[in-house]
């Protein structure tokens, strides 16, 4: 079977969960025995959301290619289960990027490069690309980022518009989110936006097959019939996207509204009937918790919650695993220090202190850490919190004077987390891996590497097997010259690259659960596969909490 597309665009305004609402449709197409892969289309012109600050942009998502994109592509892996690449996430910036390069190389042999054919070519070709190669899957969703009316994404919308008659028109369908509103004063639905959204859109040629009413209550049958009729859909082709609690319960909602149904009988899919008990078995286990632990998230990026995203569903992934509610208590790192510490994190019962960049909050990080780590409360520290906890044991307990990440002084004593040399060469050389070599993003870590785990530790009770993949983005490594002088005083190094050379794991074995990874976890944590290090900590948390 050839591969077939669904297109997802979204009107009215952003936040309306096109992301989910395309990760939750691939997800019961699944269930039907249909292979299904994501790709998102970012309108902006950064070459990839890498540079850009997690307050405007949220989360950073990094792929086992090491890749850094946008935050939807963790939806996509937390629905599908099925691990995302560089190939699922693309830009204005990286399309024009490519165009520019073709067109210095001289691949345009002296024509006009312009938006129609040159940039639309690029992107048709990108979304193509999916379903290359033996393992193309059997759909593929395609969702546009930002809003129909974007200046921005009008070459993206022409792409797609012109696919359709390339690819025929029962191997493509467009499926528009919109918003319907209730207004509590007149006590009715309101279709208007809806009606001005997919005129927008047929005035660039593109005729929704599939409304998706993102709204607040259902809708009632007459009013989808009157969206039906003004937007030249099928009457049974107007469904809602009720407000839900819990995000895994999406799925579940859609399938009772018909849509993938209806997807299936458009496209002329080989659906077989949905297989629905995992995901009812996920949400049934949602709403099972017995206690509740509160976890304090000590970080820079506390007012987005956006920008924590999968840190937060591994967790919550961790208190469905548990049994347990997890009450998430972020917890601005600048306001905290040695004297406010205990008030800071008084109630908690595990500390959690996430990945960053920059000195602002650091030392604050460090008070939380040697609260935890002095009080026995349950500690695990991700990527810049490992080194933190590196940072803080090195002074508090080594008694070392003036100690620091070359990140924050370079000129310090003691570099216990530095710039490592061969890495950093290996990095700026290693141009593949980026497009630019010479960019800020081109001297980090990214993507999956492997880490052997030293048996009878923290580590290997949780992982339960002597070698692991997880994912990096990160620029600093542990310094190996202090491995000695910081095992001596009771740290140890239970998560080692394959050769040695790197320090992936530390922990104190003194401590209840003391552990800190130089790796981001949190990307592979699935609802229905929680993240072992997750696990632990939260069961840990859930003992200390008693
Ligand atoms: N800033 C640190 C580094 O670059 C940690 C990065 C992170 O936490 N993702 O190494």
């Amino acid at each position: 079977m050839k591969t077939k597309y669904i297109f997802v665009t979204g009107g009215v305004l952003s936040s309306l969960g096109k992301g989910l609402a395309a990760a939750s449709l691939g997800a019961l197409l699944q269930t039907r025995g249909l292979s299904v892969t994501i790709q998102k289309l970012d309108p902006y012109i950064n070459v990839d959301p890498g540079t850009m600050n997690p307050f405007q942009h949220g989360e950073v998502f990094v792929t086992d290619d090491g890749a850094e994109t946008d935050l939807d592509l963790g939806h996509y892996e937390r629905y599908l289960n099925v691990p995302m690449s560089r190939k699922n996430n693309t830009t204005s910036g990286a399309i024009y990027n490519s165009v520019i390069a073709k067109e210095r190389r001289g691949d345009y042999l002296g024509g006009t490069v312009q938006v129609i054919p040159h940039v639309t070519d690029e992107i048709k070709a990108v979304i193509l690309s999916l379903a290359e190669g033996d393992n193309a899957p059997d759909v593929a969703i395609i969702e546009i980022g930002g809003t129909v009316g974007d200046i921005e994404g009008l070459p993206f919308l022409e792409a797609i518009r012109q696919l359709r008659s390339d690819l025929g028109r029962d191997n493509c369908l467009n499926i528009h989110l919109t918003l319907v509103p209730y207004l509590r004063a007149a006590g009715e639905h309101k279709t208007k936006p809806t009606q001005h959204s997919v005129k927008e859109l047929l005035s660039i040629g593109i005729q929704p097959d599939i409304i998706l009413c993102r709204c607040e209550h259902s809708i009632p049958g007459e009013l989808r019939r009157k969206i039906a009729l003004f937007c030249n859909v099928d009457q049974d082709a107007v469904f809602a996207a009720v407000d839900v609690e819990n995000i895994y319960e999406v799925p579940l909602k859609f399938y009772e509204e018909g849509f993938d149904q209806k997807v299936a009988i458009m496209l002329r899919l080989p659906a077989r009937n949905a297989h629905l008990e995992a995901w009812e078995k996920l949400v049934r286990d949602c709403a099972d918790s017995k206690g509740r632990v509160s976890i304090a998230v000590v970080g820079k990026y506390v007012e987005l919650k956006e920008a924590y995203k999968s840190l937060h569903e591994a967790l919550n992934h961790a208190g469905v695993a548990n049994r347990t509610a997890v009450n998430l208590v972020y917890v601005n790192s600048e306001t905290v220090d040695e004297a406010n510490v205990a008030s800071c994190l008084k109630g908690c019962d595990g500390v959690l202190v996430p990945g960053g960049f920059g000195y602002r909050g650091v030392e604050g990080k460090i008070a939380a850490i040697r609260y935890a780590r002095e009080k026995g409360v349950p500690f695990f520290g991700i990527c810049l919190g490992m080194q933190c906890a590196v940072i803080e044991f090195a002074r508090n307990v080594a008694g070392l004077d003036d100690v620091n990440s070359e990140e924050f002084n370079p000129l310090c004593a003691h570099k216990v987390i530095y710039l490592m040399m061969e890495w950093y060469d290996f990095r700026t050389r290693n141009l593949e891996r980026r497009d630019a070599g010479s960019d800020k993003g081109g001297t980090m870590r990214l993507g999956a590497y492997p880490c052997k785990i030293l048996p009878g530790t923290k580590a290997s009770e949780a992982y339960k097997k002597p070698l692991v993949e997880e994912r990096h983005r990160h620029r600093y490594e542990f310094n190996n010259a202090y491995k000695e002088a910081l095992a001596g005083k009771g740290m140890i190094f239970s998560g080692l690259a394959p050769d040695d050379s790197l320090v992936e794991i530390v922990e104190l074995p003194s401590h209840p659960w003391f552990v800190g990874c130089q790796f981001h976890p949190e990307f592979k944590s699935r609802p229905m596969n929680v993240h072992p290090l997750f696990r632990e900590f939260i069961r840990a948390a859930k003992k200390f909490a008693g």
